[in-house]
């Protein structure tokens, strides 16, 4: 993998899609790892008490000696504190989630700042300090405060869309939120990346989706398509990224270009664009 150039910034996104299934922790894990190959420096913030991110990027979120997003959205821990390395590659980090995260969405509710807790707890020194040039939030399947929480640290929105039927339900719902999150927390928000995902080349219904897709979201969405393919669905069963597990599988070739593609528009700006 050629090295891509690092931001001038270190970029925040959050992958967001309140539909469970769409592929959101699998981009997630497998964009970072890309990005890590690439030569950047990647920070994962898994923010599904299903710790389904973590246990892919090699760590263990059930045990109960571990720190994580939760201490983390507490104020108990800092961001240096809460955030490991992974086994996958020297330049990937994670701060895992684990299952009393659960809880957070209702205990969040009576807190102060419930929203900009996650924003508050991302300080750029140690961000700095471990050279980090992505930070990738996953999010939980909802558009409750932890996704919330996500969109108010987060400066991009990425949405993964499945090819499937229905693909395009909820994400109304879902641009919705992002214009509320955007007029009254966060204005730098907007939906820079959108990733087809699970394409299945045998359905001629993955193509009527993808073209609908196109359409809809114009050049915001990757040429690159993610294939469906049970390697993928694999990997995380071996607490890998697809880019470990099979290198030269489509999946892996696929991630490894999405993220080139997600790298080289790093220099895309907001002015050019004229929608959330
Ligand atoms: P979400 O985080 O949106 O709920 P996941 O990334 O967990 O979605 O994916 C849902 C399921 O589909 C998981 O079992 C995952 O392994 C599988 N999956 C994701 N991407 C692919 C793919 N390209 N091909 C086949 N299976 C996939
Ligand atoms: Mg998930």
């Amino acid at each position: 993998a050629g090295r891509l150039p690092r931001p001038v910034e270190p970029r925040i996104i959050t992958v967001a899609n309140q539909k469970g299934g769409v592929g959101k922790t699998t981009t997630s894990v497998n964009i970072a790892a890309a990005l890590a190959l690439h030569g950047l420096g990647v920070l994962v913030i898994d923010l599904d008490p299903q710790g389904n991110a973590s246990t892919a990027l090699g760590i263990d979120h059930r045990d109960p000696e571990i720190s994580s997003v939760y201490e983390l959205l507490l104020g108990e821990i800092t961001l240096a504190e809460a955030m490991q390395r992974s086994p996958a590659h020297e330049r990937l980090f994670c701060v895992p989630a684990t299952l009393d995260l659960a809880g957070a969405e209702i205990e969040l509710v009576s807190m102060v700042a419930r929203e900009t807790r996650l924003r508050n707890a991302i300080d750029l020194e140690t961000i700095r300090a471990h050279d980090i040039d992505y930070v990738i939030i996953d999010c939980p399947p909802s558009l409750g405060l932890l996704t919330v929480n996500a969109m108010v640290a987060a400066r991009e929105v990425l949405i993964p869309i499945q090819c499937e039927y229905y693909a395009l339900e909820g994400v109304g719902q879902l641009l919705s939120n992002i214009e509320l999150v955007q007029a009254h927390l966060n204005k730098d928000l907007w939906v820079s990346t959108v990733l087809l995902t699970m394409y299945d080349g045998r359905t001629k219904l993955a193509d009527q989706v993808a073209d609908e897709v196109r359409r809809h979201f114009g050049d915001k969405v990757l040429t690159t398509v993610i294939p469906r393919s049970v390697k993928v669905s694999e990997a995380p069963g071996f607490g890998m990224t697809i880019i470990e597990y099979d290198p030269g599988s489509r999946g892996a070739m696929s991630y490894l270009d999405a993220g080139r593609e997600l790298g080289m528009r790093a220099s895309a700006t907001r002015q050019e664009d004229g929608t959330a």
